[in-house]
């Protein structure tokens, strides 16, 4: 990576629950890709969502991730310590951030229609001012309207190739900080990302939808934005995303080989004739080398 900047990956797990097998995909293959471009790899536990945090959790997967060889190598970020800094970037947004009094119901009802993510598109009611009798509920961030500049984020996806999307449509204006006062992760996110000097996201196809609302956000707080990577996501039988939520089981840490084999073995990655954890990394690495290494 002559003339670039040092690559900087990350792994942003939520503590919701024990590292799974499908968080494990996740981590490998951002750590696999900060590896091979001679990078570094930073632990970030994103517990920003404090009703779903789970007492222990985040211990749980730090060392998880260590019985698996995967150190960060340096700090590990912790959201709920960094409220001061999202209500900075807040600050700094100005009035393009502004505060909406309507329910979830009034939204759904407006019928404006379904962003990608499933939600309903906010119909801007409170953009120009809270509605008479209506109190401050959220905090949202103006998008720009159809037929404006910069109304699409268009981006390169290293695993999937061109994607675009149209915010006013798409998305609409989006929560900043939710009912409950708490920061939303898509301010976090790039907050934190900037602050960690990431350049580069590899994380699971789930957060691809997130990203043109975070490329956005850093355009307006004047942050750089890094290259993504989005790796398919594990489902279970039923074809739910494998999560902790569908009660994935946790990982079986007395087996760390098989489990490393069976995440690599996702990402098309055939590490199957390592009888060890360093021939595994061997084959791991060069594997993603040849897929996704510098060029
Ligand atoms: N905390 C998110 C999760 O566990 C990941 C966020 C990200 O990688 O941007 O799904």
């Amino acid at each position: 990576m002559t003339g670039a900047s040092p690559y900087i990956g990350r792994f942003a797990p939520s503590p919701s629950g024990p590292l799974h097998a499908g968080s494990l995909v996740a981590a490998l293959a951002s750590f696999l890709d900060a590896r091979v471009h001679g990078g570094r790899w930073l632990l970030r536990i994103e517990d920003i969502d404090e009703t779903r945090t789970v007492a222990g959790a985040a211990e749980d997967i730090i060392a998880a991730l260590a019985a698996l060889d995967m150190h960060s190598d340096g700090p590990v970020l912790v959201q709920s310590r960094r409220k001061e800094r999202y209500q900075a970037a807040r600050d700094q947004l100005g009035a393009l951030a502004y505060p909406c009094g309507c329910s979830r119901k009034e939204i759904a009802d407006s019928r404006v229609g379904t962003a990608s993510d499933g939600a309903a598109i906010y119909p801007g009611t409170c953009r120009n001012g809270l509605a008479p009798g209506k109190t401050a509920r959220t905090l949202r961030l103006r998008v720009p309207d159809a037929g404006r500049d910069g109304e699409r984020v268009d981006f390169e996806d290293r695993w999937l190739g061109p994607q675009s999307q149209h915010l006013a449509t798409e998305v609409g204006d989006f929560v900043l900080q939710r009912a409950d006062g708490f920061w939303a992760y898509q301010l976090a996110v790039v907050v934190d990302d900037a602050d960690q000097g990431v350049t580069d996201v590899v994380r699971g196809a789930d957060l691809l939808d997130s990203t043109a609302r975070q490329i956005y956000l850093q355009r307006m707080l004047g942050y750089p934005t890094p290259r993504y990577l989005h790796v398919p996501l594990m489902m279970n039988e039923s074809g739910e995303k494998f999560s902790k939520q569908n009660g994935a089981q946790a990982l079986d840490l007395a087996q760390p080989l098989e489990e490393l084999q069976r995440a690599a073995g996702f990402l098309g990655l055939d590490t199957g004739a390592a009888g060890d954890r360093a021939a595994f990394w061997a084959l791991a690495l060069a594997g993603w080398e040849k897929r996704f290494g510098p060029r």
